[in-house]
């Protein structure tokens, strides 16, 4: 990632050896899928890749929205896939995967946020491997409650979706997002089906301060959010908003030491974490 500034020594890490990387990469290109891996060109796809690991990315390469943080692409959405349901079952099962992260770009043009496709990945997946964990990190469905409530029916094992920031920030990097949306969307979830986990992610060293993010971190547990991730923003391009700040290790085990004393069930903390970082570790299943 470009960030306009040296990366600090934590954040340089060595590449993985073996061939899963390669495995993973083909996979993934011949089933057609798309991944946030690569899209958001995130900085541990050595590492997952290489563990057989991947978060499968639904509906198209195309975003609606324009975050200023993310280098999904922008542009027109694809025309959804029957077949890509089973295409990720598909790739899921050659991966071996015990528990399998599904994410979307965001699709705001789809009377429903594209809710009924989450459900029929969710399905397929289910079919195919019935002891796997399901995890979806979901777009806000710009809040329609029967789209958020289709898919919690449909009993994903982990709900996530991220706040990204704190509020003050949220206009400048989430752009249409809303975080009272945001808050809204977990909490109904855990009103409906408290058995599901509910997961939230934010980035650090976008210009928060830590009153701020404490304030968010005790939003998420008046709505009793389970689990929190939170990683280091880095820019993935000099066009993107810009890191206003390495945040060392120590001090990331510090805010989750903190985070945990106020009652969420995990938290999980470091430069690199991103909220689909060894997913299959966070929760218990
Ligand atoms: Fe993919 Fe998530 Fe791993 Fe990043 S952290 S490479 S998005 S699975
Ligand atoms: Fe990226 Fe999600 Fe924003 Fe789309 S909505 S630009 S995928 S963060």
């Amino acid at each position: 990632p470009r960030t306009g500034h040296r990366l600090p020594e934590w954040l340089k890490r060595p590449l993985p050896a073996g061939n899963g990387n390669n495995f993973t990469a083909h996979l993934i290109e011949d089933l057609r899928l798309e991944t946030v891996c690569e899209s958001a060109r995130c900085p541990n796809r050595p590492e997952c890749w290489s563990r057989r690991t991947a978060t499968f990315m639904i509906m198209g390469n195309y975003c609606t929205r324009t975050c200023s943080f993310c280098s999904v692409p922008k542009g027109s959405p694809e025309a959804l896939e029957a077949d890509e349901p089973a295409r990720l079952a598909e790739a899921a099962t050659r991966l071996g995967l015990k528990h399998v992260v599904i994410t979307s770009v965001t699709r705001d043009d789809l009377p429903d946020g594209g809710a009924d496709h989450f459900v029929r990945c969710i399905g397929a997946v289910r079919d195919r491997l019935p002891a796997a964990a399901v995890e979806v990190l979901t777009p806000d469905f710009m809040g329609d409650n029967a789209a958020i409530d289709a898919v919690t029916d449909a009993r994903p094992e982990v709900f996530n979706h991220n706040l990204e920031t704190v509020p003050r920030l949220h206009r400048i990097v989430r752009g249409r997002a809303l975080y009272a949306r945001s808050l809204a969307l977990l909490e109904r979830v855990k009103q409906r089906a408290p058995q599901v986990v509910t997961k939230a992610g934010l980035m650090l060293g976008i210009g928060e301060t830590r009153d701020e993010l404490f304030d968010v971190f005790a939003d998420l547990r008046s709505i009793n959010c389970d689990v929190l991730t939170l990683g280091q923003y880095l820019a993935p391009t000099a066009k993107h908003i810009p890191v206003a700040r390495f945040v060392p290790p120590e001090e990331f085990d510090e805010i989750a030491a903190l985070a945990r004393l106020i009652g969420f069930k995990q938290v999980v903390a470091g430069p690199y974490v991103r909220s689909s970082y060894h997913a299959d570790d966070m929760v218990p299943h």
